[in-house]
Order: structure tokens, then sequence, then C-alpha cells
């Protein structure tokens, strides 16, 4: 893998950075007589790396899945790119286009190639046709370096070439901000940085990034602001250095006694 590039991003993405482009206003979601999301309201702006901390349950995933609406809200406000979240339909299919999702478990489709997992959503959401697809996805598995790999079936592959797939697949629909829930967290450890090193890369680039990681090197590295969550609100937000080395509450000086 190429090392990191780390001058400065010449994307096109860069020239309205600082924007806000997802808007979290007041956000309650309950499973149950459960209390998940409790008033969350946070704000990233165009080409920001946001990293979400925060120990196991309390809400980071829900969160996430909230922002791509595939978990509905019980009140407040979601926009991207100023464009409330659609209930459903084709105009939720749009918007679900521009925010690129990455799980912990790859969720790579089993039945197809390498190559399909990244040509099908460009060619059914974007309405790519299916060379111009494939030319943009070999472009993207290249950059995350499995391009290689692309005939092959995803069982096939090592854990963090299918999570690089994942990345690539994400990448190929332009969406306007990725969000990676816990991408290296079901990865072998000699995985992890392969992964950790493309995203870095995408951040460099100048790319919307919502990370919930508990990588703190990639998070030094790559983050600009840190949100800390615990029992489903946002307890600390705060720069990664201000965070890692002075956090403020005793609930995140827990957590990170706990991680560190
Ligand atoms: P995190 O990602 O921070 O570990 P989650 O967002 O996955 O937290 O979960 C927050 C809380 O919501 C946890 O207590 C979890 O058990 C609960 N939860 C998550 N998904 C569901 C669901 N589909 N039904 C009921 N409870 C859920
Ligand atoms: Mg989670």
């Amino acid at each position: 893998m190429e090392p990191i590039d780390s001058s400065p991003a010449t994307s096109n993405i860069t020239v309205r950075r600082g924007e806000p482009l997802v808007v979290v206003k007041d956000i309650n979601k309950h499973y149950g007589e459960l209390h998940v999301l409790k008033n969350i309201n946070a704000v990233v702006n165009r080409g920001e790396v946001v990293v979400v901390i925060g120990p196991s349950g309390s809400g980071k995933s829900t969160l996430c899945r909230a922002i791509n609406r595939l978990e509905t809200i019980d009140g407040g406000v979601i926009t991207i790119d100023g464009v409330k979240l659609p209930e459903e339909g084709k105009a939720l299919a749009h918007l679900r286009a521009d925010v690129g999702m990455v799980f912990q478990a790859f969720n790579l489709f089993a039945h197809k190639t390498v190559l399909e997992n990244v040509t099908l959503g460009p060619i059914k959401v974007r309405g790519l046709k299916k060379a111009d697809a494939e030319k943009k996805a070999m472009a993207l598995l290249d950059r995350v370096g499995v391009a290689n790999q692309a005939q092959k079936m995803p069982a096939q592959l090592s854990g963090g070439q299918q999570q690089r797939v994942a990345i690539a697949r994400a990448l190929a629909m332009d969406p306007k901000v990725i969000l990676l829930d816990e991408p290296t967290s079901a990865l072998d450890p000699e995985m992890i940085n392969e992964v950790l090193e493309v995203m870095v890369d995408l951040a460099n680039d100048g790319m919307t990034m919502i990370v919930v990681t508990h990588e703190m090197g990639f998070a030094r590295r790559a983050a600009d602001r840190v949100i800390f969550m615990a029992e489903g609100e946002i307890v600390e937000e705060t720069s990664p250095e201000e965070f890692f080395t002075n956090p403020q509450t005793t609930r995140a000086q827990d957590f990170l006694s706990k991680i560190l």
C-alpha cells in the first residue's frame, strides 16, 4: 500500500469546506422503554472528520443508522446538505446514496463478485451504464488496493480486503458523507492498519466522515473532532488531543482508563 499522503487535499470537496453538511437536531429514539438517543444535537461540516467514541450500548450505532434512515427517530430532525431525510421511496434511496455506510461486519453481497458489489448501487440508484460503473469501480478498487480481487467472491477475500471493498462500494455512490461504524472491530489485528490507512487517505482527500471507532491512532491522525457518547447522550465534544489527554467528565475518564 502507498504511504500516507499528508499533503493538503486538492479535491473539489474542499471548496465548500466548513458548511454544515449533516445536521442532527434534538433527536430522540426509544426501543420500547429504553431511551437510546436523548436529545442529540450535532453538526458535521463539509470536509470534517468526526470520530464518535463511547462505551458499548451508548447509542453510537443507532445514531449512525438514524443518519442513514436505517432507523426511524421519535423526534427531532436530521438534514443532509440542507435536505430533511425523507421517510421513504425514491427520495430516500437517493438521499441514502449521499450517505455512504460501512459496517463492522462488512455486509458485502455474498453472492455477487467484488466488482458487482461496487457497481450495483451506481447502476441501480445513480443510473450509470454498466461499462461506466465498472470503470469507476475498478478505479476505486485500485484506490483501496484490491483491484486484483475484482472477479472473486467476497468470501474468498480476507476481512481487511472485504472491508476495503465495502469502502470502495460506499465511495462508488459519490456520497457527500461516509459513516463508518466500528470498521476495524471485526478484523484480525494484522488487518486493522490496512483499513485505517485507506480511511486516513480518504480523510486527507477531504471526505466528510463520521467514524465510530476506538482506534485512538486514527482519531489523533485524522479526526477534527471527537464526540464522546454515554448512555444515549453526547457527553463531550472536543479535539482529539484534548479528549485523550484531558477528558473533562468522569464518564470519559472511566472509559478512557479502560481502553487505553
Ligand atoms: P453502541 O453502538 O454504542 O454499542 P447501539 O446503538 O447499538 O450502541 O445500542 C444502544 C442501545 O440500544 C443498547 O442498549 C442496545 O441494546 C439497544 N438496541 C440497539 N438496537 C436495538 C433494537 N433493534 N431493539 C432493541 N434495542 C436495541
Ligand atoms: Mg455499535
